[in-house]
């Protein structure tokens, strides 16, 4: 009898796992330490290992994985904070797993976060989903007639990686400039309203501070402060841009956005939604936007989605 879909999303500091009934319904969640030594080799044993000591593996559906780097028919193509080149993850999983009959899948981390938002949270029914995840760096990922895109490179969904900015053009950490995660992360919301300030003359509170995070920005720019409502204007027409070119690509039902920058709530929204809409009009005259509500679960829930 298979009664439980395991979720499992391997970060570079921990392991989540979740264990769920085949409804969905999160049952019990447990995290490992990520042992990164010797290249990471021991993560997935380590994983095997802990989800076989605490259920019984013919009563396992399916496992299902999400992980931080690109994806391809269930190998990892890489994932530099694991430490690992080209994983077979799916076939060492099922070589540890012996004659269990056990469905197991594998996806990458941000498209596997968009699709616990579809099978739990903010995304619940919906068929064609689009999640921009606006943390340290920005992640996406696309769920067309529910399936993750993951396209021939492994890439699908990764619109952090768009070059979108000609004007400031800061350096990237994927080697190239003005990428969409370079103004609109937190580290870049950061970083745009430095290189601003150098050539500002007015007051704002912000001249008050050595240095300061892009939840300040914002809350400033909440508070009525015009240079960082201007900040704040810049990211949010920079994300506006790009998710135009999104829309007009596959037309979502729904775009949700999730990580630590979307903590500005409704005024995030609001104002990517007044520049969005000048962009895709005629075509498209709404802007369904929302808040993913999942917060770190996404990647179990997601995880487990794949193996529903
Ligand atoms: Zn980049």
């Amino acid at each position: 009898m298979k009664d439980y879909l395991i979720g499992v999303d391997i970060g570079g500091t921990s392991v989540k796992i979740g264990k769920f009934n085949l409804d969905g319904v999160l049952l019990e969640k447990w995290d490992i330490p990520t042992d990164r030594r010797d290249q990471g080799r021991h993560i997935v044993k380590d994983v095997v290992d802990s989800i076989y000591a605490r259920v019984r593996l013919d009563a396992i559906k399916g496992i299902g994985f999400g992980v931080p780097g690109p994806v391809k028919d269930g190998i990892v193509l890489r994932a530099v904070n694991l430490g690992w080149q080209t994983t077979y993850l799916e076939e060492t999983v099922r070589a540890l797993l012996g004659n269990h009959d056990i469905e197991i899948a594998v996806g990458n981390d941000a498209n596997v976060a968009a699709a616990g938002e579809v099978f739990q949270g903010a995304a619940k029914g919906c068929r064609n989903v689009v999640m921009l995840t606006l943390g340290t760096g920005v992640g996406g990922g696309i769920i067309q007639d529910g399936k993750l895109i993951e396209g021939k490179h492994g890439v699908g969904g990764e619109f952090g990686h768009i070059v979108v900015d000609h004007v400031h053009r800061f350096a990237c950490n994927c080697g190239k400039n003005g990428c969409l995660e370079t103004l609109t992360s937190a580290t870049g919301i950061v970083n745009l309203a430095k290189k601003r300030l150098e050539t500002f003359v007015g007051d704002t509170p912000l001249k008050g501070y050595e240095s300061f995070s892009a939840k300040r920005v914002f809350d400033f720019a909440k508070a009525g402060d015009p240079f960082c409502e201007g900040v704040i204007d810049e990211v949010a027409d920079t994300l506006a841009y790009a998710l135009s070119i999104v829309s007009l690509s596959i037309d979502p039902d729904i775009i949700l956005f999730g990580g630590g920058v979307s903590l500005a709530g409704q005024y995030l929204i609001d104002h990517v939604r007044k520049f969005y809409l000048p962009y895709v009009a005629p075509f498209i005259t709404e802007a369904n936007f929302a808040l993913a509500t999942l917060s770190n679960d996404a990647g179990i829930y997601g995880a487990a989605y794949l193996v529903r």
